[in-house]
């Protein structure tokens, strides 16, 4: 069976990316809507962590008192778009670990060619979220997601603002035991493999590259 898609349906978050639409939001605007959704994101796919209860001692009293249990988190950005959902997850998860995988679109075949892949020896161990602004065709998805197995990943999730409903079909169906977080699902791709509506090239976008 396919693991969740769970839309983030927040009214922050649906706000926030309305003005990340917008034709006339500038990339410095577009750049910072990015870091402050990423962070409520972040506390979306992390409500799971588990939970290990310390001994501490306020000003007043000791207690007990929670704190998050286990191994540190990984954050993989599929660049280079998925760096504007690190550098605002970092924010929320300081202590989290990075990984980079980079991945180019052949604008033919719209497959996923892999050019750079740098992630913590120990990834195996961890719990790991993959970033990327948009699931298009799903195929960037679903390579670094097939890389990040074969280094050993068991527990991992898949974080993006824009999802196709052909890329979830696609991710569900190669990898169907990756849970996606989405802030919205859109109407389809178009023939370049640009989501509708949509709100353009993430990257060029975010790095004001056109
Ligand atoms: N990548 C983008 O940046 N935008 C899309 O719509 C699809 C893929």
């Amino acid at each position: 069976m396919a693991a969740a898609v769970t839309v983030i349906d927040h009214p922050l978050v649906q706000h926030k990316l309305t003005l990340m639409r917008k034709v006339e939001t500038s990339a410095a605007e577009f750049r910072a809507l990015l870091r402050e959704i990423s962070m409520l994101l972040a506390y979306e796919v992390t409500r799971d962590l588990p939970l290990t209860s310390v001994a501490i001692t306020t000003p007043l009293a000791p207690m007990q008192s929670p704190q998050i249990e286990g191994k540190k988190t990984v954050i993989v950005s599929i660049m280079r778009a998925g760096d504007g959902i690190l550098q605002g997850m970092l924010e929320l998860i300081p202590s989290a670990r990075v990984g980079h995988i980079g991945l180019y679109r052949d604008p033919k075949t719209h497959i996923a060619v892999e050019y750079y892949f740098k992630v913590p020896e120990d990834i195996a161990e961890r719990n790991v979220i993959v970033v990327d602004p948009m699931l298009a065709t799903g195929n960037s998805a679903v390579a670094a997601l097939s890389r990040l197995k074969s280094a050993g990943v068991k527990a991992c999730k898949y974080v993006c603002l824009l999802a196709a409903p052909e890329g979830i079909a696609q991710l569900q169906q190669q990898h169907p035991d990756i849970p996606v977080f989405t802030a919205a699902i859109d109407d389809h791709l178009n023939d370049h493999g640009y989501i509708l509506p949509g709100l353009g090239d993430a990257g060029d976008r975010l790095f004001g590259t056109k």
